[in-house]
């Protein structure tokens, strides 16, 4: 049987996790899966979910451990996630790791590449980049500084008008990275115990960032 890969990326709001794991995705030729996005596909689609947690996500809150977790079973169950997935943002709080847990066991522990990537930046470095950073509902992003569009608030992917994400606002971000910091340790005790849990720095540029982490993934 073929070794399957799952890697695990967590890290505060702004960490760059989702540039990264598109860019390991592409590389490695397996899904990169991030709750955040399928939560808000379920908001712009106006489904039955979506209604109940547009204000949840817009308030920076964690949505309920349910809803994360039947969207991702249905996401984990589609064809292109048998030989592996990157997650992004998730685990996000203790019995987030314990369904994962369950799922690896199921899928044959040991015999599988497992990794926990922590992407690490100081909380002042996520509130700058956050306050500067512009999405598509395409799922393209942008920084106003470092990775501005082409023209001014329009998507180059798309066309359309870019926004400011309701939980980037200031305010917001300071209730995620305490939301965070509080959850995420005990995650990042578990996992250092393991012995699978690499911390990366993410203060450094995007290219050289994907270096440091495919040092260890391949
Ligand atoms: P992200 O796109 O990862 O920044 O996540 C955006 C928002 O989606 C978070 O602030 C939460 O409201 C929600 N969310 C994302 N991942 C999770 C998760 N694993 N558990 C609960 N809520 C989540």
């Amino acid at each position: 049987m073929n070794k399957k890969m799952f890697l695990i990326f967590i890290g505060p709001p702004g960490s760059g996790k989702g540039t990264q794991t598109d860019m390991l995705a592409e590389k490695l030729e397996i899904p990169a899966v991030s709750p955040g996005e399928l939560l808000r596909q379920e908001v712009k689609n106006k489904t039955i979910i979506g209604r109940k947690i547009e204000k949840i996500l817009a308030s920076g809150k964690f949505v309920e451990n349910d809803i994360v977790e039947e969207l991702l079973k249905k996401r984990l169950a589609k064809k292109d996630a048998k030989s592996g997935v990157i997650f992004d943002g998730f685990p996000r709080n203790f019995a987030q790791m314990s369904f994962l847990e369950k799922k690896l066991e199921n899928s044959g522990k040991n015999k599988n590449k497992i990794l926990v990537v922590y992407i690490h930046i100081s909380d002042k470095e996520a509130k700058k980049r956050l306050s500067r950073r512009r999405v598509c509902f395409c799922g393209a992003t942008y920084h106003l500084d470092y990775n501005p569009p082409k023209k001014k608030d329009i998507c180059d992917v798309c066309g359309k008008r870019l926004m400011h994400r309701a939980d980037d606002k200031p305010d917001v971000v300071t209730r995620r990275l305490k939301l965070f910091h509080k959850e995420n340790d005990p995650i990042m005790k578990h996992f250092v115990k393991e012995k699978i849990l690499v911390k990366i720095n993410g203060e450094q540029t995007i290219d050289k960032i994907q270096k440091d982490i495919l040092k260890y993934v391949i």
